[in-house]
């Protein structure tokens, strides 16, 4: 049995099988982290998990929530022989989908092998070397050749497919690479989180949440709120780091290994134009408990995503919402990276956060 740390709980919530919409993998192992961790747990019709862990003070509340769901596909067609056809599930860079190892998650829960082929580039034309091949186009080889010995795997219409990759840190440093890094270090910090409140009673209730699809849309977000009616929610979720060649720092100024980012604006990527406005005297709560306990942190503004904070923030009779982000490189494709300093830091950010709060 390996050791409980923050490392080892990123790697096996990280591992773990998880498309939007199938979360029941994922949310096994990360009821199996919180074991003994919380007071009372729940789970809610759309399957996000609930672990409360009640302070002097039960009916002050804030809710942290983490998505537990990743992107992948999801499979649209067999072919006679044998080959996959899927769609995407959630927000893909088509780039990134060829010539992959990949995992189905068949009806009673087997993982079925495959490859995402491609034509060779020896035989392709010009114009094939200039375009990205979109998703819709790929296929999944099963290494079968007809449909029925595709169907004898288990594989059906429906089923989700996901990257085969076991993560790993990268050459003995601090970067951690994995397939589902987004948002499985938020799920891995609300395990930490409560790890080091074992045995202590702070004063508020601290309710930490492993959302379901937020990779489709932010659905918990509402829910989740609803059915705490916290004083507060704040995501724990990836966010964007510019600090690799290409990208401009004004387009993205965080960087990796400097510590959480502050939420200021969360943006909605359905509606474009619009999002959560953090309030200030959330924002400044936050950057309160960096300060003083001398964490570091990064103020951040960037479109392109969204967090299930912003979702909760208009719900019901409307809440207080933000967001501590990890640092993350690579978002949205199989190599997700993020930097083990930035997770020890969101973990001693939402700990501070947590035992300060007296209202807001
Ligand atoms: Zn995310």
């Amino acid at each position: 049995m390996k050791e409980n740390t923050l490392l080892n709980t990123l790697m096996n919530l990280d591992n773990a099988f998880g498309v939007s919409g199938d979360e029941t993998d994922v949310a096994a192992v990360l009821r199996k982290e919180m074991e003994g961790l919380y007071d009372e747990y729940m789970e809610d019709a759309l399957g996000s998990q609930y672990f409360i862990k009640y302070g002097k003070n039960r009916e002050q509340k804030i809710l942290f929530s983490a998505h537990m769901d990743e992107i992948g596909f999801i499979v649209n067609y067999i072919e006679e022989d044998g080959f996959v056809r899927f769609y995407p599930v959630g927000y893909h860079d088509d780039r990134m989908a060829v010539n992959q190892d990949m995992i189905v998650k068949t009806e009673d829960g087997t993982l079925v092998r495959g490859i995402t082929g491609s034509k060779p580039a020896h035989i392709m034309t010009e114009e094939d070397h200039e375009k990205v091949q979109k998703i819709e186009d790929l296929f999944l080889d099963l290494g079968t050749q007809s449909r029925e010995e595709t169907e004898a795997l288990g594989v059906r219409i429906g089923d989700y497919i996901t990257f085969a990759r076991e993560g790993y840190v990268l050459n003995g440093g601090k970067f951690y690479t994995g397939k589902s890094v987004d948002d499985r270090a938020g799920c891995a910090v609300m395990v930490e989180v409560l790890r080091r409140l074992k045995d202590t009673q702070i004063d508020p209730t601290i309710i930490m949440v492993g959302t379901v699809q937020e990779e489709v849309g932010m659905r918990a977000g509402g829910p989740i709120a609803n059915n705490m009616e916290p004083d507060v929610v704040i995501a724990l979720d990836g966010t964007l780091t510019g600090d690799v060649p290409g990208i401009e720092a004004r387009q993205c100024s965080e960087a990796m290994g400097k510590g959480p980012g502050v939420k200021f604006y969360d943006w909605d990527p359905i509606l474009g134009a619009t999002g959560n406005n953090v309030p200030r005297k959330l924002t400044r709560a936050i950057i309160d408990a960096a300060e003083k306990n001398g964490i570091p942190y990064q103020r951040e503004v960037i479109t392109g995503g969204g967090t299930d904070a912003w979702s909760a923030a208009m719900t019901g009779r409307s809440y207080l919402a933000g967001g501590i982000c990890i640092p993350a490189r690579y978002m949205h494709t199989a190599v997700g990276t993020v930097h083990m300093d930035d997770m020890e830091n969101t973990v001693k950010l939402t700990l501070e956060f947590a035992k300060s709060y007296k209202g807001l």
